[in-house]
């Protein structure tokens, strides 16, 4: 197999031959149609995440058919469709895997983080952890569903069913969850980088009803805001423009200090949270869904070893909608 390696943080990754690898009990092998390109995988390549395993293949937006499977894999078979998420593997004995809150686990692993992941021709996933995408679709097409469209839904299932939604960072998270919303009949706000008109009207192609820069207050208060930017200062804007009793979330794995700001913005029952992973029950339920939504994924292709360009299209925000890497 071949694949884009990162073999020291903060340095680009490189294109290597790797010997195919067999899957092991629990395990299937899948040979990679398409990989989505998540902020995520610059937080790694960064070096801005704790422990992650390196040397690492990032790529956890995965999609393509099992080619191998290992011993006592029943429900999954040679030549299905499946997509491999972030969530990788939990220990299924914590305190919080057993309140069915695994995206919590004390001992987790992660695709393309602290397992290898899907920037690469071939990968191997713990069958529990993937799951069957049918055949509708392309796989470029369904690979941004993987992170962006998950993280996304559980998102919005945590900052609850208010009708007003700010969308702080209106990249490939965004363009997802404002069709989501749009589908559930609710009003999208969008907030982009001061003077970022093209993403603005990117945003308002796909049904928001506002799309303006994130230090500007929207036309009416929000019930919910998320934030998928990595940007600390949002915290406080958004508060700003949340009603009394509304909820700020804060969707990204890793984000700039947040700065100090006066009590009375979080005052009248204000909340600020944050959403972390995903559950298996996440996965199943929006990939169920995602087809009755009519959820369209625009896409930026590139070739699996032009991994570095996306990555650094992604940093300078130089595509909308989300980049996808394809063997
Ligand atoms: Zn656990
Ligand atoms: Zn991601």
């Amino acid at each position: 197999m071949k694949a884009m390696v990162l073999t020291k943080l903060r340095t680009a990754l490189e294109w290597k031959e790797i010997p195919d690898r067999q899957p092991g009990p629990g395990e299937i092998r899948i040979k990679v149609g398409a990989c989505g390109v998540c902020r995520t995988d610059l937080h790694v390549v960064d070096g801005e995440l704790p422990d992650p395993k390196v040397p690492i293949i990032p790529g956890h937006e995965i999609v393509g058919r099992i080619d191998a499977v290992g011993s006592g894999v029943s429900d999954l078979s040679i030549g299905q469709r499946v997509g491999i998420p972030w969530l990788g593997h939990t220990c299924g004995v914590c305190f919080y895997c057993k309140a069915g809150r695994e995206n919590l686990c004390d001992h987790p692993v992660f695709t393309g983080y602290t397992r290898d992941g899907g920037f690469a021709t071939a990968t191997i996933a713990d069958a529990r952890f993937a799951f069957p995408l049918g055949e509708v679709g392309s796989d470029e097409s369904l690979a941004p569903l993987l992170c962006a469209g998950l993280i996304g839904w559980r998102s919005l299932a945590i900052g609850g069913e208010g009708k007003n939604v700010g969308l702080y960072g209106f990249g490939a998270a965004a363009h997802i969850v404002a069709q989501i919303l749009k589908w559930q009949g609710r009003s999208v706000f969008a907030f982009t980088r001061p003077g970022d008109v093209k993403t603005q009207a990117f945003a308002k192609s796909l049904g928001a009803e506002w799309a303006g820069d994130s230090d500007q207050m929207p036309p009416a208060p929000l019930d919910v805001a998320i934030i998928f930017a990595t940007v600390g200062e949002l915290v406080p804007l958004a508060l700003r423009a949340v009603r009394k009793g509304g909820r700020v979330v804060c969707a990204g794995i890793h984000m700039s200090d947040i700065p100090k700001f006066p009590y009375q913005l979080l005052w009248e029952e204000r909340q600020v949270v944050s959403v972390a992973n995903l559950t298996r029950q996440d996965g199943l339920e929006f990939l169920r869904l995602a087809p009755q939504m009519g959820i369209v994924t625009q896409t930026t292709r590139y070739p699996l070893e032009q991994a570095n360009q996306a990555l650094s299209d992604l940093r300078a925000g130089r595509f909308e909608g989300a980049a996808v890497l394809v063997p």
